[in-house]
């Protein structure tokens, strides 16, 4: 990690106990690993934290012990403890709160199991603790809230990483090529995003070839490419831990057909939308201002998911650009938040196109952080 990490760190945990207070919480069991990460820097695969007012407890099992120590060793003394796992991790976190006393802990409800959940309260709740037992209580997207606008030292990550995958994409367009199947040129992408620099893959790399097109989350298979066939390629990579995400649609051969007046649809809704992001602006108004000029070219239809969503330790992650505002807060964007804009178009039996650049909301507007051409 960078050097600003242990300030992040502090920041970050200072910004929490704001939060909790607010909430009325006196602590909060971080289980969620990108949420750990954002908070206490700690990557691995399992452990868990428990933040109140004055301590941070990082809880994590022997396979982490020399790493934990070790990032630990490089911030503030007593920003954060770690706590080793003896038997399991259930009975690690319940010696925890019991330290804590009596209070209201909060738990993050859409990572912590249901199971979970109540083993850890009936723990508590047996009557060894002569301090009173701590009452678990769930709470959604607090740390994830935070997580929405970045820093900038992950503004700093995001643009290298954007500048990479815009670099490496511009290969792309050459793996394309009739006879080749969607598993030749995925392999072909998923190399060349490690060779970029990348630690791997953000995600499965889609690439969707003629009527398989029309799925917006088909997987590669062994169909092969024709000409006359549009390709939907839809990959991203990680960089220091943080997510970058690039679509474009290309047609093999001479480009032709109905598909070629859709990509010119969904070009001029990408516009749209990354035109329509500034400060104060609502997702759902983001979301529109794609949606309606693909109503305008009779492709209200055809467009079937939201037009983007954040990026960051996750590649899918608030804010949530879409245009069901029921299901979302659709607070107004703020400069530091990182999204996509990926409005598509998807005709069964034909194909889809879809094209996706990734922003950052700055102060006078949109600072787009991927700069590849749109091939068409
Ligand atoms: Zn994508
Ligand atoms: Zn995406």
């Amino acid at each position: 990690m960078n050097a600003a990490r242990p300030v992040a760190v502090a920041r970050r945990l200072t910004a929490l106990r704001t939060d909790l207070a607010a909430l009325d919480l006196d602590g909060l069991v971080v289980t969620h690993l990108p949420n750990l990460r954002y908070l206490t820097g700690f990557s691995g695969t399992a452990g868990a934290a428990v933040v109140s007012g004055s301590r941070c407890r990082l809880v994590i099992d022997f396979r982490y012990e020399t790493t934990a120590r070790a990032l630990v060793a490089d911030l503030p003394s007593d920003l954060i403890e770690v706590h080793l796992v003896e038997r399991t991790y259930d009975d690690a976190l319940v010696d925890v709160l019991r330290g804590i006393g009596s209070g209201k802990i909060g738990i993050e409800a859409s990572s912590m199991t249901v199971g979970r959940f109540n083993r850890l309260t009936s723990a508590l709740q047996k009557p060894e603790s002569a301090r009173g037992s701590a009452l678990l209580v769930p709470t959604e997207r607090v740390v994830e809230r935070r997580r929405a606008v970045k820093d900038s030292s992950e503004i700093d990550i995001l643009r290298e990483a954007g500048r990479r995958l815009s670099e490496m994409a511009r290969r792309v367009p050459g793996m394309v090529r009739e006879g080749r199947t969607e598993l030749d040129i995925a392999a072909d992408i998923d190399s060349a995003i490690r060779q970029a620099g990348f630690e791997r893959p953000a995600f499965e790399t889609i690439v969707a070839g003629g009527e398989n097109g029309a799925k917006p989350h088909a997987r590669p298979g062994k169909r092969q490419l024709r000409v006359g066939d549009w390709v939907v390629l839809d990959f991203g990579g990680i960089y220091d831990g943080y997510c970058v995400d690039l679509t474009r649609t290309l047609p093999v051969g001479a480009a032709g057909s109905e598909l070629s007046r859709v990509a010119s649809a969904v070009l001029e809704a990408h516009d749209a939308a990354i035109e329509a992001v500034r400060p104060g602006a609502r997702p759902s108004e983001i979301d529109a201002a794609a949606r309606q000029v693909l109503a305008s070219h009779g492709l209200a239809d055809a467009f079937g998911h939201g037009t983007g969503h954040g990026l960051g330790l996750e590649v899918h992650e608030d804010p949530r650009i879409s245009k069901l505002p029921g299901a979302l807060p659709d607070e107004p964007v703020v400069p530091g938040m990182v999204f996509t804009i990926e409005p598509g178009a998807y005709l069964p039996g034909l194909g889809g196109v879809r094209i996706e650049d990734d922003v950052l909301v700055v102060e006078s507007g949109c600072e787009v952080l991927t700069d590849v051409p749109i091939g068409f």
